[in-house]
């Protein structure tokens, strides 16, 4: 039997349906809308889409959006700054930098400048420590929690006890994904460039995610039957985007699977929707009852 396709893009439109009830019910009581801050350093075409997209999601769920786009040539102080201002801004609940930044500003910096209450990316030393200590009060990176999100919809029976294993080692993905599944009793292997013996690993893998960026890099056969492939990876190639998995192969072992486009992606914009939404909750003292 071919894998089912794990629709992320009905799935997130649901999610942001819901979000958009929950910010609707909250903002009649407050009288204020939630205020999500997209900073755009540059004119990079694929961040302006993903800046663009954030902007266009946060306007639907009901939330006030404060696009804020510096040059390319803005100094890090003048940016540091700038976020500053943001933090200060009592209409602003979440801010989110669209990485990556010009060579000439530290993420690193950047990131830890953001005041933690509003680091709706999850990306603060703070947030991701809560993350790593096992605990939830902090903001979980958008992504590997929606990933998350697609997995507890697709297996039913809970993901306690599961083989799961992860490509890629980064901060954004990697990393909180596999402390995620930690934080759901998996059994979690995290690879990276330089494992041994990669394609055995997987192969033993109930839940496999791919976070390289590599083309159609997880073969058929790396594919354990049954298992359940979550493909991060967005990569274009000759314009048209591939994921780091070989779909039509990985189909033939997999039980669900997440295409590209319509997989992740859309999940990761809901759960910053959802993010936003958690930190307007938690700046004002409220009770979020929408719970992913
Ligand atoms: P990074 O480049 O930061 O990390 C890539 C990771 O893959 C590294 O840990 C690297 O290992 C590992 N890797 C590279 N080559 C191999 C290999 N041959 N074997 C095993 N591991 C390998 O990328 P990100 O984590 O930021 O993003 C990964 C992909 O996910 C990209 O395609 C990106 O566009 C996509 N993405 C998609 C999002 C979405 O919303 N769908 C959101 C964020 C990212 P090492 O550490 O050893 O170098």
């Amino acid at each position: 039997m071919p894998a089912e396709i794990i629709d992320g893009k009905a799935i997130a439109a649901e999610l942001r349906a819901k979000i958009a009830n929950e910010s609707a019910r909250i903002a009649g009581n407050t009288g204020r809308k939630p205020g999500l801050a997209v900073v755009l350093v540059g004119e990079d075409p694929a961040s302006q889409v993903y800046v663009r997209n954030k902007h266009k999601a946060a306007i639907e769920a009901g939330f006030n959006s404060f696009e804020t786009i510096f040059p390319a040539d803005i100094s890090e102080k003048s940016l540091i700054s700038e976020l500053n201002k943001l933090n200060d801004n009592s209409e602003v609940d979440g801010i989110l930098v669209q990485l990556p930044l010009p060579a000439h500003i530290s993420s690193d910096i950047v990131i830890n400048t953001i005041n933690p209450a509003k680091d709706v990316d999850g990306f603060h030393p703070l947030n991701s420590g809560k993350l790593f200590n096992g605990r939830r009060d902090g903001f979980l990176p958008c992504t590997p929690l929606g990933c998350l999100y697609l997995l507890k919809r697709t297996i039913s029976k809970g993901l306690a006890g599961k083989n799961a294993v992860v490509i890629g080692r980064s901060n954004i993905v990697g990393k909180p994904m596999a402390a995620l599944l930690l934080s759901e009793d998996c059994t979690v292997t995290i690879t990276h460039s330089k494992t041994r013996n990669l394609a055995e690993i997987t192969a033993n893998a109930d839940i496999l995610v791919s976070a390289t960026g590599k083309p159609e890099f997880v073969k058929k056969e790396w594919v354990k039957k049954g298992a359940v492939v979550i493909d991060v990876g967005i990569n274009r190639v000759e314009n048209k985007l591939k994921g780091d998995v070989d779909f039509k192969g990985a189909c033939e072992n997999a039980s669900f699977i997440t295409p590209v486009p319509g997989g992740v992606g859309p999940m990761t914009i809901a759960c910053l929707m959802y993010n936003t939404l958690k930190a307007y909750c938690k700046i004002n003292e409220i009770k979020l009852e929408l719970e992913i």
